[in-house]
Formats: structure tokens, C-alpha cells, sequence
């Protein structure tokens, strides 16, 4: 068997501390067999990179079947604004769904993707995300848009689209859209059927006009819901946030991982409740997505000082430039600059990879792991090394 070696003016293990002029060896198939100092690299030839190592990124939230709006939707406009432009302008043909979403998961692994958190609402992806060099975990949302009497028939067409996605190494899990388009009946018709072990990934407090809706029953959902038609008479304002009116009313799976997406409207009090109840809770941010549609970002510092476990995705092409982690973390390193940038990169990676249950194999540079190679080129002296960022490239 050939082992491969790569050196590196640092490696970044992120199970461990960093490794000055490190190695890290792998065999044919990518697995980990030795990561260590320079002593390792003395009696054979390794490859040098300036910069950094790292094992490759975990795209915590994307819809891959929205590939196909890229450039659709207009920037800045607002939450509500684009989720009426997805619902107007996604029909488009299957073979162009198709083209696109095999076009994004291939960028994806060029970017040094290894693994996707990713929604679907319908079976378009199936077939790319089969065959695909990158293991998803599909999310199938439901919603009911408040109607709990749909919740049931919403929930049994969820289980039939979940099949088609059931296919090993990928996962598959139903989960809820978002607390303003999920009535209680059907979180708990959710709740009740999650499998132990298996992520749940929920949209949270994207909008201000979310928690508005919850505290006082008021605000663009309200106007939204009305312009559509709907009544929504099974719905009451709590006068609490919406995470709290969900947390209160105890309908996530308190054991399981649970991804909490966006989140650029929660409050310390709404990571501190979370935290208290649910055991092992993410925390995804999108900031490019964040930009695009409300020009916004969340308040990472209230999340890093309450010790929140921080995740990283891309949203969708319809909502972002592009799906790269790596745009991700300098955006946030952008305008988060007091951030530590290697925290940020282990967001990307092992958090990630934790908030899937892929931590097993990916994550970090493990022996006996295969979490792939990603190869940095910046300065690592440079007091933001990020900053000094010049490109990056997947090596395994
Ligand atoms: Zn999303």
C-alpha cells in the first residue's frame, strides 16, 4: 500500500493542538495513518504546503435542490420577500434540477467538501446525492403551515419521500421546517417518531418577524399568512421568542443532536434555554446567506461566550454566491474579526461533522479516520492569518 505524505508550516488536527511543520500521512483510500511533527517526514519524501492542513469541511446546511435558482432572487430584500420568490419562480424541468444540483455537489467537493447537512422538500436530488463522492445527511422538511389538521397526511408524505433518500452511507431524518410554518400537533408527530441517534435540523430565528409573530401574534408572518389565505386559527402568541415558545412546549428530541439553523435573531436567554434542555444542540450559521437575504449576520459572540457548539453552511445557491465553507469562514473572520480563527476552522470541520454523527470517520485528522485533506495557502505568522488568505485547494 502507498502512503502519501503532506507537510505543512501548520497542521490542524482539531481533535488536538496545533502541529508546527507537521505531517500527516494517508494511505490509498484517504485514511489517516500517522499525523505528528517533522521527525515524522526524516527518511521519506513528503510534500510541502505553505500554510495550513486541515481535514476537509462539513457543509452543515444546504438545499441542494434549490441549486438551480442561483442569481433568481434579488439581495438585501428580506426574509419573507424570498421566500415568496422560491415559492413563485422553483418550477423548473427535472433535467435542469438535475444538471445544476450535479453541478453544485461537484464544486462542493472541489471546495473540500466532505459532507452535507441538506434539506429536501421533494425527490429531485435523490439521484446525485446516490452516486455522489460527498455523504449527505437529507433533512426532509415538512410543514403544515399551521393547519394542524394536515399535520398527519403532511407527515406520512414526508416518510415516503425519506425512503427514497434512505440510501446507506447517506442518512435521512424528517424534521421541521421552522417554528412559524410548524403547527405543535405536527412537531410532535415528529418528535414523537425521531430516531434515537439520527440529527435534527431545524431553520431558527432567520427573521426578526419570527419572534415578533410569537410574541405578539403580529408582523410580516402574519401579513404573509394573510396574503396567502390561510387562517391560521390554531395558532396563539406565546409572548416569549419563538426557540423559547418551542423549547417551553418541550417539542425537539431532548437526547438526539439537534441543528439549529440561521439563528441571527437569537438572544442569550434563547442559547442558554437550548443549552439547559437539549443535550447536544448546534448551532449552524449561514453568514453569506445571512447577507444576501436580510444583511445581517448572527451575534457570534454572545454564542462563543455561552460556550455554544458552532457549525457551519451554505444555504442554498437560490441565497448565496456560491457553496463553499471556505467563503463561510472568511466572511465571519471578515466582519468577527476578534474571533479566533482556527476556532472558526474547527467549526467547519469537526463540529460539523459531530452535529451529523459523521465524527466517526470525518471531522478531524484521527488515525483510522478518513476526514479528508484540505490545504490552505496563507501565512500562519501573519497576526489574521486569514487575512493573508491566497486560495485553497482539496488534496485527498
Ligand atoms: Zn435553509
Amino acid at each position: 500500500m502507498a502512503i502519501r505524505c503532506y507537510r505543512a508550516d501548520l497542521i490542524l488536527p482539531m481533535d488536538g493542538p496545533p502541529i508546527p511543520k507537521g505531517v500527516v500521512q494517508v494511505d490509498d483510500d484517504g485514511t489517516i495513518v500517522a499525523v505528528g511533527g517533522p521527525s515524522l517526514a526524516e527518511d521519506q519524501p513528503c510534500t510541502h504546503y505553505r500554510g495550513v492542513l486541515l481535514p476537509g469541511f462539513i457543509n452543515a446546511h444546504c438545499h441542494l435542490e434549490l441549486s438551480h435558482m442561483q442569481d433568481m432572487i434579488p439581495t438585501g430584500t428580506g426574509l419573507i420577500p424570498f421566500i415568496r420568490d422560491i415559492i413563485r419562480k422553483r418550477e423548473a424541468s427535472l433535467e435542469q434540477i438535475v444538471e445544476r444540483a450535479q453541478r453544485a455537489d461537484d464544486a462542493m467537493w472541489r471546495d473540500g467538501i466532505v459532507a452535507v447537512g441538506d434539506i429536501s422538500n421533494v425527490d429531485h436530488t435523490a439521484a446525485v446525492k446516490k452516486r455522489s463522492r460527498l455523504c449527505y445527511h437529507t433533512f426532509v422538511e415538512v410543514f403544515d403551515l399551521w393547519q394542524p389538521s394536515n399535520a398527519e397526511e403532511e407527515y406520512r408524505r414526508a416518510q415516503a419521500l425519506a425512503e427514497q433518500f434512505d440510501q446507506a452511507p447517506h442518512k435521512v431524518s424528517i424534521v421541521p421546517h421552522a417554528p412559524y410554518s410548524v403547527s405543535y400537533a405536527l412537531f410532535r408527530r415528529i418528535r414523537s417518531e425521531h430516531p434515537n441517534g439520527l440529527s435534527l435540523s431545524m431553520h431558527n430565528q432567520e427573521t426578526a418577524a419570527e419572534n415578533e409573530f410569537f410574541m405578539r401574534g403580529t408582523g410580516a408572518l402574519v401579513e404573509f399568512y394573510r396574503e396567502l389565505g390561510i387562517k391560521i386559527e390554531a395558532f396563539e402568541p406565546t409572548g416569549k421568542t419563538s426557540l423559547q415558545s418551542i423549547l417551553e412546549r418541550d417539542l425537539l428530541p431532548v437526547n438526539g443532536r439537534v441543528l439549529l439553523v440561521h439563528n441571527t435573531q437569537t438572544t442569550r436567554d434563547d442559547i442558554r434555554m437550548a443549552q439547559a434542555q437539549l443535550e447536544s444542540v448546534y448551532w449552524v450559521s449561514c453568514p453569506n446567506a445571512n447577507l444576501y437575504i436580510e444583511n445581517t449576520l448572527p451575534h457570534y459572540r454572545l454564542f462563543v461566550e455561552e460556550g455554544a457548539r458552532m457549525c457551519i453552511g451554505t444555504d442554498s445557491l437560490a441565497s448565496n454566491w456560491g457553496l463553499s465553507i471556505m467563503e463561510e469562514v472568511r466572511t465571519i473572520l471578515r466582519y468577527q474579526s476578534y474571533l479566533d480563527w482556527q476556532d472558526v476552522l474547527r467549526w467547519a470541520t469537526l463540529h460539523g461533522a459531530q452535529a451529523l454523527g459523521m465524527d466517526d470517520i470525518l471531522g478531524s485528522l484521527t488515525l483510522g479516520k478518513r476526514p479528508g485533506l484540505v490545504h490552505i495557502d496563507l501565512d500562519v505568522d501573519a497576526p489574521q492569518p486569514m487575512k493573508t488568505y491566497r486560495s485553497h485547494q482539496r488534496i485527498v
